[in-house]
C-alpha cells in the first residue's frame, strides 16, 4: 500500500505553471521545474521541521513523483534544503566556532545525503549507516543522515556530531592500518608468538599497528564527541531530545573533566573488534594491554599525544 504524499505537489505544480505539462516543452522550462523543486523540498524541510513528517520519513514520497518532478532532482533539492537550514541551525548556537569552521574548512560544501526509502542514493547511504541514524564515509566523505531514524530533536547534535567526523582527519590513519605489508607482518609475528614470548620490537610494531585502529575506532569518536560537546558548551538554553541527553551533564563539567567523562562513557560502549586476526592469539591479547594503558593514561589527566 502506497503512502500518501504529506506535500501538495499538484497545487506547488499548478503555481509554477507546470499543470498541465506544457506542450512543446517552452524554453523556460528547466529553472522553473528547478524551482519547483526547490519549492518542495523548503516545505519537506518545514514539514520535519514541525515534526509533520510521516514516521516513514522519505518512504512517503515515493507518491511525490508525479510529472514533472523527478526523484533524483527533488533529492538534490532535499539535500540542498537540509544541508543549509542545518548549517543555519548549527550557526545560532555557536556563531564563533561556526565561522572559524566555515572559513577552514567550508562545511557548507559538504557532501550531504538525506536518506529515503524511495530510492534515491540508496545504496551508498545503506552501507554507510546499516541501522545507524547517521553516518560519515570517509572515502566519499559524504555525511549521511536517515530522516526517518532521526528524531527533530536529535538533529543538530548528531549533524555536529558527524560533521565533526568530516574535520577530524584519519586518513593517514586508515592507510596505516591497512597497509597489505605492515599487516603482513602483523599477521607473522602473530603466528609465530605467544603474548609472553613477543620481543620488545615486534611489541611495538603491533602496538603502533593498534594505535592506527583506535585512532580510526574509540579515540575517533572521542576525539569527535569532545569537538560535539564543546560546539555545544554555549548552548545551555539548548532542549536536548532523550538520545543525546547524556551530553547535558558534560556541558557544566571543566575540559579535561568531560573529556575524560566522555572517554569512559564510550570506552565501556565500545567494545574490541572480534574478527578475522581479532579472533585468537597475540593481536586481542595486545589490543586488551593496550586499552587498559590508553585508559589509565587518559582517566588519570594525561591526555598528551592524543589530541590534535
Ligand atoms: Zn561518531
Amino acid at each position: 500500500m502506497g503512502h500518501a504524499c504529506p506535500i501538495d505537489v499538484n497545487t506547488t505544480l499548478k503555481d509554477f505553471g507546470l499543470s498541465p505539462i506544457p506542450q512543446p516543452l517552452p524554453i523556460w522550462w528547466s529553472p522553473v521545474v528547478w524551482k519547483a523543486h526547490e519549492n518542495l523540498a523548503n516545505q519537506i524541510w518545514n514539514l520535519y521541521n514541525k515534526g509533520e513528517l510521516p514516521a516513514q520519513g522519505m518512504d512517503s514520497l515515493k507518491d511525490c513523483f508525479v510529472e514533472p518532478i523527478s526523484d533524483v532532482r527533488l533529492s538534490q533539492a532535499i539535500n540542498d534544503r537540509f544541508l543549509q537550514g542545518s548549517l543555519s541551525e548549527i550557526k545560532k548556537i555557536n556563531p564563533k566556532k561556526f565561522d572559524v569552521l566555515s572559513q577552514k574548512y567550508r562545511i557548507e560544501n559538504m557532501a550531504f545525503r538525506v536518506l529515503d526509502g524511495a530510492g534515491l542514493d540508496h545504496k551508498e547511504a545503506k552501507a554507510v549507516l546499516s541501522d545507524l541514524p547517521a553516518g560519515f564515509n570517509i572515502e566519499t566523505r559524504t555525511l549521511f543522515f536517515n530522516i526517518s531514524n532521526v528524531s527533530r530533536s536529535e538533529w543538530n547534535v548528531i549533524f555536529i556530531h558527524e560533521m565533526g567526523h568530516f574535520i577530524d582527519p584519519i586518513e593517514d590513519h586508515i592507510e596505516a592500518f591497512n597497509n597489505p605489508k605492515t599487516v603482513h607482518q602483523i599477521d607473522l609475528i602473530s603466528a609465530n608468538n605467544t603474548i609472553e614470548s613477543l620481543s620488545v620490537d615486534d611489541g611495538r610494531i603491533i602496538d603502533e599497528w593498534l594505535m592506527h585502529g583506535l585512532n580510526i575506532g574509540l579515540l575517533a569518536e572521542w576525539r569527535v564527541w569532545n569537538f560535539t560537546v564543546d560546539y555545544l558548551s554555549n548552548a545551555t538554553n539548548y532542549t536536548f531530545g532523550p538520545r543525546s541527553k547524556w551530553l547535558q551533564p558534560l556541558l557544566k563539567m571543566n575540559i579535561l573533566d568531560r573529556k575524560m567523562k566522555i572517554f569512559a562513557i564510550l570506552d565501556n560502549n565500545i567494545p574490541d573488534p572480534t574478527t578475522e586476526r581479532f579472533s585468537d592469539g597475540v593481536i586481542p591479547k595486545r589490543l586488551k594491554q593496550i586499552r587498559i594503558k590508553l585508559r589509565n593514561k587518559i582517566l588519570s589527566g594525561d591526555l598528551q599525544n592524543l589530541q590534535r
